[in-house]
């Protein structure tokens, strides 16, 4: 999200005149696109601010800006620790960027708007893009689902969708422009809803995009996965069978402490649904460990929903209070001590759920979306199946964002590795 936000930033401030340079030195302003979610992620933002900082002190006449999530959240701490910021815009100001470059920041002090908007999707703006294989296309803002550990509600505001005709052009757009793939963006991805018509609609109606290879889509709630969704998914080839679907907890009182307002039954139900109607698909997970009030008991029914789930892959977090939430006053805050060592032991079940998962795929041919040169080899590809999983191959004729067959001849850590089949082997 906050890349397909600083895409929109810089935008607009091409349309002022201004140019991205990733040369902080030569830079008249510098932006960072900050995010909340949890306390790790502000830690980063606040190293990084140092080093801008010694820029500043060099040349006083840079403008430094802080903008997204943790601007809305930490607006006067910024203000009253960090000095030489001089602009601090919340997700739903970036319009204000104008306004702001044009005038002196120097004479005028601080420039600080953090008001959140029951509208702005910024509808008529389409991000800046170069070229890639994936274009992240925003289709819908905030959330109103008031977990008690999140702080989304509270930085990104009201739940509000762009209209259907514009996230079509957005695509068009981006195809226009060479991407093969995009994948949609939104907190809640699938309470997408605009003039009564919802995600599972737009989705048939994206697929629909001629010369568009792939359509995938995150965040998704579990609450709101219909059957309508998944028959889409199932009858069109061009979105990819995986789902996220995130979990945070296996116990049914802590999920309720969570305000999930879904049963451990109904998500293993849904799971079990997913895999049936989307056979080969994958299906992915976030998971909250040491949230208050967690005991051994409710922590091992997370482990057991993993067991029952298997998972293709999770992302883990320790819990982290953060402002404004109903959890941070709740009792029962689980010490550091524990909450590391619950995560250690749910890293490692991922770790065995995952191989076992993508070694079931050995022997197999899967169809891979060819994306970028292996980090480890420039003679290998890197590039994801259908199901989201990344296969590493050697590149033959193959050419990035071309969609190839790969035989899967081995499973190692959480990629794939295979040969790429030649036509006469498809054909045989
Ligand atoms: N809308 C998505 C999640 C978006 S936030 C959903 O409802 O599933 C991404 C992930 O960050 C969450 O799924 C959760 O696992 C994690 N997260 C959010 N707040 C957190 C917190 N306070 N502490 C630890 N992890 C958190
Ligand atoms: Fe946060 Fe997701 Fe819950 Fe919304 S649905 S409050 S983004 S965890």
């Amino acid at each position: 999200m906050n890349v397909a936000d600083s895409e929109l930033v810089e935008t607009i401030l091409e349309q002022e005149g201004f140019q991205a340079t990733q040369n902080m030195e030569s830079a008249d302003a510098i932006f960072v696109n900050t995010c909340a979610i949890r306390e790790h992620a502000e830690d980063k933002i606040h190293s990084r601010l140092g080093m801008y900082y010694k820029v500043k002190k060099n040349r006083p006449e840079v403008i430094i800006g802080v903008l997204g999530c943790m601007a809305q959240n930490l607006k006067d701490d910024l203000l009253e620790s960090k000095p030489y910021i001089d602009v601090i815009l919340g997700p739903d100001s970036y319009r204000k960027l104008p306004e702001i470059m044009s005038r002196n920041t120097k004479q005028n002090g601080h420039v600080v708007d953090t008001k959140l908007s029951r509208f702005e999707v910024y509808d008529d703006l389409f991000p800046s893009r170069k070229e890639g294989v994936n274009a992240w296309v925003s289709i819908m803002r905030g959330c109103d689902k008031f977990c008690t550990f999140c702080i989304v509600p509270f930085t990104r505001g009201r739940e509000r969708s762009r209209s259907i005709e514009s996230v079509k052009n957005e695509v068009v757009n981006a195809v226009a422009k060479g991407f093969v793939e995009v994948t949609l963006l939104g907190q809640n991805v699938n309470s997408y809803k605009h003039n009564n018509h919802n995600f599972h609609y737009l989705l048939e109606g994206i697929a629909s995009i001629p010369r568009l290879k792939r359509i995938r889509y995150t965040s998704p709630h579990p609450q709101d996965i219909t059957c309508d969704l998944l028959k889409v998914m199932a009858d069109n080839p061009v979105i990819c069978n995986s789902v996220h679907l995130p979990l945070q907890a296996g116990s049914n009182r802590i999920l309720k402490r969570m305000n999930r307002t879904y049963s451990k039954e109904h998500f293993i139900g849904l799971a079990h649904e997913i895999r049936e109607l989307l056979p080969g698909g994958g299906i992915s997970t976030d998971i909250i460990v040491g949230f208050p009030g967690e005991s051994e008991e409710d922590f091992q029914e997370t482990l057991e929903v993993m067991e029952r789930v298997q998972f293709d892959s999770a992302f883990t977090f320790k819990y982290s209070p953060r402002p404004y939430t109903k959890a941070e006053q709740y009792s029962g805050q689980v010490p550091e001590d524990i909450k590391q060592e619950r995560l250690q032991r749910v890293i490692e079940l991922q770790k065995t759920h995952t191989l076992d998962q993508n070694r079931k795929l050995i022997g197999t041919v899967e169809m891979v979306l060819v994306e970028k040169v292996s980090k480890k080899d420039p003679d290998f590809w890197a590039g994801r199946t259908d199901s989201n999983k990344w296969v590493i191959f050697p590149k033959e004729n193959a050419k990035i964002k071309d969609i190839i067959p790969v035989s899967i001849a081995d499973a190692k850590g959480i990629s794939l590795h295979g040969e790429i089949l030649t036509t006469s082997e498809v054909f045989v």
